[in-house]
């Protein structure tokens, strides 16, 4: 087991349980209720009578520190199941108020350090459903929150928002690192509809477009739904699929009477 390699500032707890009793297969992301460097931090966690740590922290300046050895139990989140499981990071907020903001430096270091976190040890994906029911279910939902375990508002709502975005963002970096064999029929069809998703918008080249305008407008392409900006979205640059193919073909002998 290792500590991530984008620490840059290391102050280690006394306030921790010793080795995990769980392998690591959750994240728990915290908020520090305050403008804290990782030194101010650090300091806090290093005082054995706050009974508090984390295993990583961030600040404002995206710093990225160690307080606790990902081996190693943190005192967290007010749950000894979880910080057994779970890697804790403590994240600055920019603003000590509703809704705890953190700056664009510390959350692009979080995205980065999630991303490190997830490939050591093995996370293939985060996984966020915003369902404290689902504590535990890690092939469900792999990311917990401190305001299910104690009666608080951590990670605050800024960043409890962001935990969709979070592990979108990860698991967008975490699939461009796949190692070959990551890859199975699985991950595969969830990559070939991510990449057909982006074809289906009606973004196309100037050279085609008398030609499309022609065929939308005789009806020849109905295209499907709707697209960002309320037009009918055409999918121009999708596939064509044998089935689709054949009823472009009919429409078009019936547009010439010939069905
Ligand atoms: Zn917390």
């Amino acid at each position: 087991m290792s500590n991530s390699s984008l620490v840059t500032y290391t102050k280690l707890s006394p306030n921790h349980s010793g080795k995990r009793s769980h392998i690591i297969d959750t994240i728990s992301i915290h908020c520090m209720a305050g403008n804290l460097s990782v030194e101010s931090c650090g300091n806090i966690f290093a005082n054995p009578a706050r009974k508090a740590s984390s295993n990583y922290g961030i600040g404002s300046d995206g710093r990225i520190a160690l307080y606790v050895d990902e081996a190693n139990r943190s005192w967290c989140t007010s749950s000894s199941s979880n910080d057994n499981r779970a890697i804790t990071i403590e994240v600055a907020n920019t603003v000590a108020a509703d809704p705890w903001p953190v700056s664009d430096k510390a959350y692009a270091s979080l995205i980065e350090l999630l991303v490190d976190i997830c490939k050591r040890n093995n996370i293939k994906t985060l996984l966020w459903k915003a369902d404290k029911s689902l504590i535990g279910q890690i092939n469900k939902q792999n990311m917990t929150v401190h305001r299910w375990f104690a009666a608080k508002s951590c990670p605050g709502d800024w960043l409890y928002d962001r935990h969709d975005q979070i592990a979108e963002e990860v698991n967008k970096r975490l699939n461009l690192n796949m190692e070959d064999d990551d890859m199975n029929i699985e991950r595969f069809k969830e990559l070939w509809f991510e990449l057909r998703k982006e074809l289906r918008d009606n973004d196309s080249a100037s050279w085609s477009e008398e030609a499309r305008t022609w065929a939308t407008e005789i009806g020849l392409i109905a295209g499907g739904g709707t697209g960002d900006d309320g037009n009918p979205n055409y999918m121009w640059e999708d596939l064509l699929t044998r089935e689709q193919f054949v009823t472009v073909l009919y429409r078009f002998a019936q547009l010439m009477g010939k069905a």
